[in-house]
């Protein structure tokens, strides 16, 4: 037989090699015709009388990524529809499709024939529960190999044997971690937790493969033989009585009830380890049919996996410009952002030069990247070679003629105009035409800048976040006469460092500042009104934010909210800034010299490590503090994630942003927005703009002005429009809709 996603080769000796080649894509996934064609494959795999069992691999770099996220939308598609004329009949649909792939892996487990994946990459989700299905797993001893069952990061769970497979192999505590987190494991890792049985040599990986099923492998799985006995006892038991509890208790301390996935997970392996295999799989099917259903999940595939894919791939880059191949990149300042954006640069294997005002100051930003990946090589997250590789690329200098031919120039020096000036002037007389200048400016209008430089069109602005190595996001800011040629080019360097961008019109705090600052200033509101600090951080972190926004201030460091306060005051006039709040933070900085987490005095104290932060004491003599019992806690969090999600919305009314997809994205990358909402506009989504309009009515009447919903949303809620409607990011001309 042929397939048009496999080639199933048999050997003398009478074992099938069954290769998963997509030929359409770089990746397999698992779509409905690939697993057609599998289930073809295990029924001739089981009718030939000459074949003694199979081999599963890839004929690609990587294994597999698990299933297409796009054929679960098209399931929760179907049920939507289906659910207004016959809801019965469809749960029944979505019951029936969510148990598909699951079945299928026992159906090849039961088939009474061995069965043994090769991984020789990535292998992700579906196609490691497929594995685990497998009688046996062998990995290729490589970098290229990990394996995890990362669901969970999307709202849903493992649910094609995963949840019931892995705490049958290893203990149950490694298996709740391995599962509630979407860890990834390396071949060492997952063969020490019993979930792989060997690691062979990349060359050797099919041979090895098929020696398991030559020398006699047995085509039951441990959980089909009598006396299975769990590896880390059963549920009741003292090690299960000693397991039990504080898993439940743990996970609620890291999720606060927000992810209902991370819940199922637990409930499958609990109740599903008290009974026989396949009931057991039938309570994973069940609680994934439910899972599927929720708000959070539908969010979460959608913002952290279908947009966040689109704009990695350049969803927002003009068509039809050649990309661009990056062979020298300048940064100019090797400050704090110049020396993490000169890292990231040459991590992507980018030749930087880096300039500063004196070679000093150059080789000092130079030293950053020495540190950077001096740490990561003892970590083992790179290799010496890598480390060598990676300095070579960065050229420190204290001579602009040394950007002659670069191709994009990234300007980092001090928040100063004039300065600004002197450096886009100094670079522009060295760079040949057709590069691109950017300015990683975080509060001078783009516009304004590129009226210091020759050639308007190739100014944007790259604004990155710190610490510049971890922070995903970089927004893109367009001046008023930016070209597409350096949207495209500031795009192609993003993706190539291996980041997101998101496009933004030039406004003052641009997109991600703007929403962050509302955060911080509803928590000096509350602090104002004398709620408990700790319980502003509590309501913050149980309303889903990584952050609480005192902690967040100190990480920014206060005086920098100080600068930021009186410059806006300088700008926009007294009004602008809340007096109250002016004084708190005063008071924090020029009264008790709290600078922030840098001087180790903030909103919280920070003593010597190990010990932890705790809130400064000296919060609670600043305002009459109310007692806990007065204070409206489900109040203090939606405050915190409707004063976000406003902004947020204002910044789409007045054309900021332009694509939701953007807005949610950057909101959960940049600040870490609630990720189970699927970012600020979802959350207004989800709860539906009538409703959310009402909240936020209700909220301005109590807590003033910052809540008055803007028109755009008002106009929604007449219309009963989500964003997503509104501002259709899938349009057919591909023109955003205007607000
Ligand atoms: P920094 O003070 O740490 O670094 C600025 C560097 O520029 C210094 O090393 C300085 O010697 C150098 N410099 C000054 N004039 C120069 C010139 N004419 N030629 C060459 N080098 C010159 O500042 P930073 O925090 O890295 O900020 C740099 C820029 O990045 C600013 O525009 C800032 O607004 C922006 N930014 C900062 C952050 C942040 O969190 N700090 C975040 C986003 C954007």
């Amino acid at each position: 037989m042929t397939y048009k996603n496999f080639t199933v080769e048999n050997d003398a000796d009478g074992i099938a090699l069954v290769t998963w080649d997509m030929p359409d894509r770089s990746m397999n996934v698992f779509t409905e015709e690939v697993m057609d064609e599998l289930e073809e494959i295990i029924d001739e795999v089981v009718a030939e009388a000459g074949v003694k069992g199979a081999v599963i691999t890839s004929g690609k770099e990587s294994f597999s990524g698990g299933a297409d996220l796009g054929m679960l939308q098209k399931m929760l598609g179907i049920f939507h529809a289906e659910k207004a004329r016959n809801p019965h009949k469809a749960t029944q649909l979505l019951f029936d499709g969510a148990g598909r792939m699951g079945w299928l892996w026992r159906k090849l487990e039961t088939s009474g024939k061995p069965w043994v994946a090769a991984i020789n990459g990535t292998c992700m989700g579906g196609a490691f529960e497929l594995a685990l299905a497998c009688h046996g797993r062998v990995a290729a001893d490589s970098d290229k190999v990990k394996m995890a069952l990362p669901e969970v990061k999307v709202g849903i769970f493992p649910g094609a044997g995963g949840t019931q497979r892995v705490p049958r192999l290893t203990d149950q505590q490694q298996a709740l971690q391995m599962l509630t987190s979407g860890q990834q494991l390396s071949p060492q890792k997952a063969k020490a937790m019993g979930l792989i049985h060997e690691i062979a040599a990349p060359e050797k990986l099919v041979e090895t493969a098929k020696a398991m099923i030559r020398n006699g492998l047995k085509p039951v799985a441990p959980w089909d033989e009598k006396g299975f006995k769990l590896p880390g006892g059963p549920i009741y038991s003292a090690a299960g009585a000693n397991l039990w509890p504080p898993a439940i208790a743990i996970l609620r301390r890291e999720t606060y009830g927000n992810y209902p996935a991370a819940s199922a997970i637990l409930k499958c392996v609990y109740e599903g380890l008290l009974v026989p295999f396949d009931t057991a799989l039938r309570i994973e099917q069940r609680y994934f049919t439910e899972i599927m259903q929720t708000k959070e999940a539908a969010a979460m595939i959608r913002s952290l996996f279908v947009s966040l894919q689109e704009l990695n791939k350049g969803a927002r880059r003009p068509a039809g410009l050649p990309d661009t191949k990056f062979t020298k990149i300048g940064v100019i300042g090797a400050g704090f952002m110049g020396a993490g954006i000169a890292y990231v640069t040459a991590r992507a294997g980018i030749p930087v030069v880096l300039i500063d005002r004196d070679i000093e100051a150059a080789e000092k930003g130079k030293a950053h990247s020495d540190g950077l990946i001096t740490d990561a090589v003892k970590k083992g997250r790179a290799k010496p070679e890598e480390k060598e590789k990676l300095l070579s690329l960065i050229t420190p200098s204290a001579d602009y003629a040394d950007l002659a031919g670069a191709d994009l120039v990234i300007e980092a020096v001090f928040e100063d105009s004039a300065v600004k000036k002197t450096a886009t002037e100094k670079a522009e007389a060295a760079l040949g035409a057709g590069a691109v200048f950017a300015s990683n400016t975080s509060t001078i209008p783009i516009t304004s800048l590129a009226k210091n430089s020759a050639r308007p069109n190739d100014f944007i602005g790259i604004h990155f976040f710190s610490p510049v190595d971890r922070m995903m996001l970089v927004e893109i800011i367009l001046g008023k006469k930016t070209g597409d040629k350096a949207l495209a080019t500031a795009i192609d360097y993003v993706r190539a460092i291996k980041k997101t961008p998101v496009v933004v019109n030039d406004t003052r705090g641009f997109y991600v500042n703007r929403c962050v600052l509302r955060y911080m200033s509803e928590a000096y509101k509350m602090l104002i009104e004398g709620v408990p600090a700790a319980m502003i951080e509590n309501a913050a972190k149980a309303a889903g934010m990584p952050v609480g926004p005192l902690a967040l201030t100190d990480e920014t460091a206060v005086d920098l909210a100080q600068k930021i306060m009186k410059q806006t005051a300088r700008d926009l006039g007294d009004k602008a800034v809340d007096p109250e709040q002016m004084k708190l933070i005063d008071t924090l900085v020029d009264g008790h010299g709290r600078f922030g987490r840098k001087n180790g005095k903030g909103f919280y104290d920070y003593p010597p490590k190990p010990a932890k932060k705790k809130l400064w004491p000296g919060l609670k003599d600043l305002y009459p503090q109310k007692r806990a019992e007065d204070v409206d806690y489900e109040e203090l969090k939606r405050r915190l994630l409707v004063t976000i999600a406003l902004e947020a919305a204002r910044v789409m009314e007045e054309g900021i942003v332009t694509d939701p997809r953007e807005a949610d994205v950057g909101s959960i990358l940049a600040f870490g927005f609630a990720p189970y909402t699927g970012g600020a506009l979802s959350y207004i989504d989800g709860i539906g703009a009538a409703e959310f309009v009402k909240v936020a009515k209700g909220l301005q009447k109590k807590y003033g002005a910052e809540f008055k919903p803007p028109r755009l949303l008002i106009d929604m809620a007449a219309k009963g429009e989500t964003f997503y409607q509104r501002f259709d990011p899938y349009a057919k001309d591909g023109e955003k809709q205007a607000a």
